[in-house]
């Protein structure tokens, strides 16, 4: 028999295993039914796969670690397939373990009642970010993440990228709401912690460890999310900005709490205003606008304490008017994709040298004659821009190196919340030293020896 027929043979008795574990209807192997798997979001990443498996429940999954496992087969964890760096869909050139085996989390959609003691729930890995915060927002409560995908992300990917979004500066990243974790680790055992403890100091903190580790470490199945009350009723305004020194400016002198702040810029203002038909909301055109949201009663007075009366803004104080003022915010992402493909930058700096980052970015991207758009968004309390890149072909790399070199520089993150995924492996060493690398490599050895839990993502090889 010859090689490729032993792969055909392999293979098949990889799927017909995985068919026993979770039945044939919930693996899939046609071209046009892992289709909607194997290409991500932006349409920037893609890649061939052995199969897409879709368990139900921990047991199947750690079933479907083990047979994997077995055969040595290279295993991709999804949830919503709305990761912008790569890390969800396979690589366009399989590893020399071959393509890899998708396992999709989203049929482990169960949350459990709200715990009306602790202010926590546990939902399962495959549950959508919107439904969790929805769940939540039923009992009284509020979950503190909250980002534009919220509809298709599921809650263990937000979890396995440690995602940020809009409610950063109120209530901290995703790793600041986990309390507790259940997983799948490579050799198919499964670890659970999930009792919602505040205080446990009783060793490593796992789920801090596989928060971020997008999908190298282990398949997330479940967690324990602590919920908060909800803050109150808000104000929203969009503020016109000539610079980022006066934005961050602005914001800073807010006296009511911030709910949320970002910043979008003149070219992301106008692409959504195209892709939405949402008119310009302000009376002159600005370099900048800065959305706010204080936590202010909801009659915008944490407005009028902050602006004064040469200020271009628009206050919403009603959830209709605050819904469309947050439409321009929330439609960039897809305002920019409106372009084709795009290179995605989800940068931060220290907020002190955002001002000089962001005016020497510019400089930087003039140097590459064939970007036809460049418009920056993102979270501006959190020194977090989406620099956002149309022109260079989706495998040219070159404008997206001299970006994260230009943020490294400023001692910024070359991910500051999508994680590294492929699209960064290469660039880690610019913001992690030789040792943290050694010490991350380590742990990904210890848990992972055989490299099988996805490859090519956070690390090069
Ligand atoms: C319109 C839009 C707006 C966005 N806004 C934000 C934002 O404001 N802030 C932000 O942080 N992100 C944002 N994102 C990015 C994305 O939504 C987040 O990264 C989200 O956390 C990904 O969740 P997912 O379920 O889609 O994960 P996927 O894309 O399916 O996977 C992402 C990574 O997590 C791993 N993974 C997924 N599920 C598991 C699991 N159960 N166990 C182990 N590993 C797993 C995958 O292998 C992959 O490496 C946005 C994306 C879009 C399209």
């Amino acid at each position: 028999m010859t090689d490729a027929t032993n792969d055909t043979n392999d293979r098949q008795s990889v799927i017909a295993r995985l068919a026993e574990i979770v039945g044939t209807e919930h693996v899939l192997t046609s071209p046009e039914l892992v289709a909607p798997y194997v290409t991500d979001w932006s349409r920037r990443f893609t890649g061939p796969c052995m199969a897409v498996v879709r368990p139900a429940s921990t047991k199947e999954v750690a079933d479907v670690m083990s047979a994997c496992a077995q055969a040595g087969v290279p295993i991709l964890p999804q949830g919503g397939n709305t990761g912008l760096v790569g890390g969800g869909v396979p690589a366009t050139r399989p590893g020399p373990l071959g393509p890899p085996v998708i396992v999709s989390l989203r049929r482990l959609a169960d949350i459990s009642p709200v715990d009306e003691l602790s202010g926590q729930l546990t939902a399962g890995a495959g549950a959508l970010l919107g439904d969790v915060q929805r769940h939540a927002a039923a009992a009284g409560w509020m979950y503190g993440v909250d980002l534009a995908a919220r509809d298709s992300a599921s809650i263990g990917g937000t979890v396995a990228t440690n995602a940020g979004g809009i409610h950063v500066i109120a209530h901290g990243m995703t790793r600041a709401q986990l309390v507790g974790i259940e997983a799948v680790l490579p050799d198919g055992s499964v670890v659970s912690h999930l009792e919602g403890l505040l205080k446990d100091n009783t060793g490593y903190d796992l789920a801090a460890l596989l928060c971020g580790s997008e999908g190298t470490l282990g398949i997330i199945t479940a967690v324990r999310l602590r919920l908060h009350r909800p803050p109150g009723r808000t104000s929203v305004a969009l503020i016109g900005s000539p610079s980022y020194a006066s934005a961050l400016e602005v914001m800073s002198s807010a006296t009511s709490p911030i709910l949320a702040a970002e910043v979008i810029d003149e070219t992301g203002m106008d692409l959504a205003g195209s892709v939405a038909g949402l008119p310009w909301p302000l009376a002159e055109r600005w370099p900048l606008v800065v959305l706010l949201e204080l936590i202010d009663d909801g009659d915008g007075s944490g407005f009028e304490a902050l602006l004064d009366d040469d200020a271009d803004a628009v206050v919403a104080l009603d959830a209709a008017e605050r819904a469309r003022l947050w439409e321009y915010r929330e439609r960039q992402s897809e305002a920019f994709s409106s372009l084709g493909i795009v290179h995605k930058m989800d940068v931060s700096v220290p907020l002190a040298s955002l001002a000089r980052c962001a005016d020497e970015l510019r400089s930087v991207v003039d140097g590459f004659s064939d970007v036809t758009v460049f418009g920056v968004f993102g979270h501006l309390a959190d020194g977090n821009i989406h620099v956002e890149i149309a022109g260079p072909a989706a495998d040219d790399t070159r404008v997206d190196h001299a970006i994260l070199a230009c943020v490294a520089g400023y001692g910024g993150s070359i991910s500051a919340e999508h994680g590294v995924g492929r699209a960064k492996a290469g660039e880690l060493h610019l913001c992690r030293a030789t040792s943290e690398i050694a010490a991350m490599r380590a742990i990904k050895a210890a848990l992972d020896p055989a490299g099988l839990m996805n490859p090519g993502v956070l690390f090069e090889s």
